[in-house]
């Protein structure tokens, strides 16, 4: 019987949040939310919708392999040249991809515990080690972090905003980390909540890619822009760091429906601002509930909260019986902020339950 390397049956599978379909089926009720994944809860932009629509004719064509119109959408939006883009499927996929590119048998990547779970399945997928150190006040420390690199380091992950914590790195303490880094690893800045943070002592990554540093920087249409059914992110990186990815990229990874709906959504400014703007409202409410309940919360700079639970599971498990799916982290549960209809079934539902 054929056997995977040990170092992929030790992988621990993905959960990904609970459909409602699924909640519905499992339990015979209706009427349940999902507010568990950050996904946008206004949905896409109308004109990313639109394009889908004019597009479906012309599917009996491959996409264009090499993104020519997204890239240089995105170029004139950064003010980055398109040979420092690639496009995924999904930024999740340019994890993979950049990780395959530079580790090597016995490598390991430095990152965050808890933060983004598939970094160190991108890793240990590879036959190598993930290097996970601890947050400090639920932030990344980047100190430790900076530690914790060795000879055999070839990748550090950073989640800025920081998954499932919500949680920023500022200017000052990113600025000394990447000043004390040695040469030769690649710094990975995952911003997948990017256009979310208010905060601004958040950390400048834009500004080391500039300087010509190995840092990849990467970004998702699956969050503010609404499209995570249809997977597309993109990185930043020197030209030459994007010639080796794309190397290993598949040709047709990122569909013709994904591209043409991100051409769209980028044109949509006004659907950015409404997300940004919902998503704090949904946020002073939902602060000021937990206040209330006396319940302990992390402050964010995303989409989400993190609610550090005794019995977390229980918790996640009771929520749904009222229909209302969360996510649990640990010794948390995680809340996507939603619609002030869906944070209202939550708090309601929570007050219950405790
Ligand atoms: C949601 C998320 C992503 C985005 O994944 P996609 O593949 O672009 O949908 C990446 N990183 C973090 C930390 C996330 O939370």
């Amino acid at each position: 019987m054929i056997k995977p390397p040990e170092y992929v049956s030790a992988i621990k599978p993905y959960v990904p949040g609970k459909p409602v379909e699924e909640l519905e089926r499992e339990l015979g009720i209706r009427d349940s939310i999902k507010l568990a994944s950050n996904e946008n809860p206004i949905g896409p932009s109308p004109l990313a919708v639109e394009a889908i629509r004019d597009a479906a004719a012309g599917l009996n064509r491959y996409p264009d392999g090499g993104g020519y119109y997204l890239k240089k959408a995105l170029s004139e939006r950064l003010s980055v040249r398109p040979d420092c883009i690639v496009l995924g499927n999904g930024s999740n996929e340019l994890l993979d991809i950049a990780a395959r590119t530079y580790m090597r048998p016995g490598d390991n990547a430095v990152m965050a515990q808890p933060s983004f779970v598939v970094y160190a399945m991108s890793v240990q997928a590879l036959g190598c080690r993930a290097v996970q150190v601890p947050l400090k006040d639920h932030t990344h420390d980047l100190g430790a972090m900076l530690e914790a690199v060795d000879g055999k380091t070839r990748m550090v992950f950073i989640a800025n905003p920081n998954n499932p914590t919500g949680t920023i790195n500022r200017k000052d303490e990113f600025d000394a980390f990447m000043e004390g880094l040695p040469d030769g690893l690649l710094v990975v800045m995952d911003e997948a909540y990017y256009e979310y943070v208010s905060d601004e002592r958040y950390a400048d990554s834009m500004k080391w890619f500039r300087k010509g540093k190995d840092i990849l920087i990467l970004r998702t249409f699956s969050k503010i822009f609404g499209l995570a059914g249809l997977r597309i992110g993109y990185g930043i990186a020197r030209p030459d760091i994007i010639t080796e990815m794309d190397k290993l990229r598949p040709p047709f990874n990122t569909n013709t429906m994904a591209q043409i709906a991100a051409l769209g959504a980028l044109r949509d400014y006004d659907h950015v601002r409404r997300s940004v703007e919902i998503n704090e409202q949904g946020k002073q409410y939902l602060y000021g509930e937990l206040k209330r309940l006396k319940l302990g919360y992390v402050p964010t700079e995303a989409n989400f909260i993190y609610m550090p639970v005794e019995k977390s599971l229980s918790l996640y498990e009771s929520l749904l019986r009222f229909g209302v799916i969360v996510r649990p982290m640990g010794p948390a549960i995680r809340v996507t902020i939603g619609l002030p209809e869906e944070n209202r079934r939550f708090v309601e539902a929570l007050e219950k339950v405790i």
